[in-house]
C-alpha cells in the first residue's frame, strides 16, 4: 500500500528516547515524512530490547542525557538544520529548546519535561511543581522567539489534538445552533466564539477500557503509556484553567501570582483529586483531575480580556479514567503513600482488547453538553500501524500532525498546540484517530445526583468546579 508523503525531510532526524511512544512513533515518521532511516538517530537512557529500531534500520545510541552532558552529547548528532524529537521523561524541555535555538535546529516535544526532582522535591514550593509554572518558565523564553527555528512544544494527543479538536467542536457547535461566526483567524477569534456559545466548562474526557492477558500483580503498576511519566503527573499538584463564571473556591486552591493566571492549582496531587466527566460510551464516570498542560494553555488562550481584565474565560481539565489495572495502580501507590511499586510494566502486543475514548467535552451551552473527540480500539490500531496500541497511536497521530506541520513551517518560533493551524494538523493525524465523532448529552454533573447523602453542590449552576468534583 502506498502512503501520503506529506512532507521530505532533507536534514537529520535525532529521537530522544524510544520508550512507548518512540516506538509507536518511528514507523509513521518513517512512513509519511520523506526521509532514509539512515539519516535518522536514536538516543535514549536504555539499549532497546524490542529490536524496533533495528527493524527499521535506525542507528541507536545508549546515553542518557543530564543537565551536565546533554548539550556535548547533542552537538555530536544535530547542527542547523536538523530536528530533535523529544520523547524522552526526565530530561529539560526548556534545556532542549534553549539548545535547539542556539543551533538552528527545529524541536518537538510531547510534554514540558523539567530535569528529574522538581515534581518530587518536598522543598520546591507547590506552585513551582505544577505544569503552570513549567508552562511559563517556556513562555517566558518564548518571548523574544516568534521566529526562527521552529519548537513545538506539548503535541501529542493530549496535550496536542485536544486543542484542535476543542476548535472542531466549537464551529460544530455554532453551526448546530445557528451562532454565526466567520471563520476564526487568531486566538481573540476563539475565545469569541467560546464566550459566544456560552461554553462554561471543558473537560479533556477520556476513558481507557484497554486491558492485558496478564492482570496487574501486587507491587506493579501497569499503564497503557510511560508508567514514569504518569506517576510523576499524578503527583503534581491537581491544576486546572479557572474560569470566570465559578462562584466558589475550592478548599485547598490557590492562585500563583505570576504569569497568565488561567489556571489555579490545589494542594493535593491529581492522583488523589477525582471529578464526575461523561464521554458517549462510558457514560459518566469518575476521572482523575490529573494536571495536563492542555487545561492550562487552552484556558488561556480561551481568555477574553477587556481593559486588561479576564472578563471571560472556561475552566478547563482533564478528567482521565485510565485503563481499570493503571487505576488499581493508582489505589495501591496511593496506599504506600506515593511510594512507587518496584515493578513497572506498559501495555502494548500483550493487550487483548479496549479502546481509547479521548475526546473534549463542552459544557454550559442551552443546548446541552458536546464531546468531541477519537474513539479508537487496540485492535484498529494494530491493523493501521505496527508496535501501537490505541493510546500510542492517538498520541503518534499528534506527534505526525505537529512534526509535519513544523517542517512546512521551520521558522514559526516557539509553539504551542492552540497556536498551529488545527485543520492542518487534523488532516495529518484523522487517518489514525478511529471514528473521529461528535455527540450531543444532557448529562450534567448534578443530573440523577444520589440523594442518598446530603452534597456540596450548587444547584443554581451545574457548572460549577464544585459539582463536578468528587469530594
Ligand atoms: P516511556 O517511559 O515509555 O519512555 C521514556 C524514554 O525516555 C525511555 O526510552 C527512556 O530510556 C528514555 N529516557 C529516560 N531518561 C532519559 C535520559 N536521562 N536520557 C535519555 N533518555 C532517557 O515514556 P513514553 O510513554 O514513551 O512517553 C514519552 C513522553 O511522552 C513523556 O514525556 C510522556 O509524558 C509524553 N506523553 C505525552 C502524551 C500526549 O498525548 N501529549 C501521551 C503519552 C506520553
Amino acid at each position: 500500500m502506498r502512503h501520503i508523503k506529506h512532507a521530505s525531510f532533507k536534514g537529520r532526524l535525532v529521537m530522544l528516547g524510544f520508550g512507548s511512544i518512540g516506538k509507536a512513533a518511528l514507523p509513521l515518521i518513517l512512513r509519511h515524512i520523506d526521509m532514509p532511516a539512515g539519516r535518522v538517530k536514536i538516543i535514549s537512557r536504555s539499549a532497546d530490547k524490542s529490536g524496533i529500531a533495528q527493524e527499521f534500520g535506525v542507528d541507536f545510541v545508549v546515553q542518557p542525557l543530564d543537565e551536565e552532558n546533554f548539550e556535548a552529547v547533542l552537538d555530536a548528532h544535530v547542527s542547523e538544520g536538523d530536528f530533535l524529537l523529544n520523547l524522552s521523561v526526565d530530561v529539560s524541555s526548556l534545556a532542549l529548546m534553549m539548545f535547539c535555538w542556539r543551533c538552528g535546529v527545529m524541536y518537538l516535544d510531547t510534554c514540558i519535561e523539567p530535569w528529574p526532582g522538581r515534581y518530587t522535591d518536598p522543598g520546591t514550593p507547590l506552585s513551582r511543581r505544577t505544569n503552570y509554572a513549567l508552562r511559563e518558565d517556556v513562555l517566558a523564553f518564548r518571548m523574544d522567539k516568534r521566529t526562527g527555528s521552529t519548537a513545538v512544544v506539548t503535541q501529542g494527543a493530549n496535550p496536542g489534538l485536544a486543542s484542535a479538536f476543542v476548535k472542531q467542536a466549537l464551529q460544530d457547535m455554532a453551526i448546530d445552533s445557528g451562532v454565526e461566526f466567520s471563520s476564526p483567524t487568531c486566538h481573540e477569534d476563539w475565545a469569541n466564539l467560546a464566550r459566544k456559545l456560552d461554553i462554561k466548562a471543558i473537560h479533556i474526557a477520556e476513558r481507557d477500557t484497554q486491558v492485558a492477558r496478564r492482570r496487574k500483580r501486587r507491587d506493579e503498576f501497569v499503564n497503557t503509556w510511560s508508567v514514569d511519566g504518569f506517576v510523576s503527573e499524578g503527583l503534581q499538584p491537581a491544576e486546572l484553567g479557572w474560569g470566570t463564571h465559578e462562584n466558589h473556591w475550592p478548599a485547598g486552591a490557590a492562585r500563583h501570582g505570576y504569569g497568565c493566571d488561567a489556571a489555579i492549582y490545589l494542594d493535593r496531587p491529581g492522583a488523589a483529586t477525582r471529578v464526575r466527566s461523561w464521554t458517549p460510551l462510558e457514560g459518566r464516570y469518575h476521572g482523575f483531575l490529573i494536571t495536563h498542560g492542555e487545561s492550562i494553555s487552552i484556558a488561556d488562550h480561551l481568555t477574553v480580556r477587556e481593559g486588561g481584565q479576564a472578563i471571560y474565560r472556561p475552566t478547563v481539565h482533564y478528567a482521565y479514567h485510565p485503563c481499570d489495572d493503571a487505576v488499581l495502580s493508582l489505589h495501591e501507590l496511593a496506599g504506600k503513600n506515593w511510594e512507587k511499586q518496584n515493578k513497572a510494566r506498559i501495555l502494548r502486543d500483550d493487550i487483548t482488547t479496549g479502546m481509547d475514548e479521548l475526546g473534549v467535552l463542552l459544557m454550559g451551552h442551552e443546548k446541552g453538553a458536546y464531546w468531541y473527540g477519537s474513539r479508537l480500539t487496540t485492535k484498529q490500531a494494530r491493523e493501521l500501524a505496527p508496535h501501537n496500541t490505541a493510546t500510542s497511536l492517538q498520541v503518534v497521530a499528534g506527534i505526525l500532525g505537529g512534526m509535519v506541520w513544523a517542517l512546512k513551517n521551520p521558522r514559526a518560533g516557539v509553539v504551542e498546540p492552540d497556536d498551529l493551524d488545527h485543520k492542518a494538523v487534523m488532516e495529518v493525524a484523522r487517518p489514525y484517530l478511529g471514528e473521529l465523532t461528535g455527540v450531543r448529552t444532557a448529562w450534567t454533573p448534578l443530573r440523577d445526583r444520589s440523594a442518598l447523602f446530603k452534597e456540596d453542590i450548587d444547584p443554581d449552576d451545574p457548572w460549577q468546579f464544585v459539582n463536578f468534583r468528587v469530594v
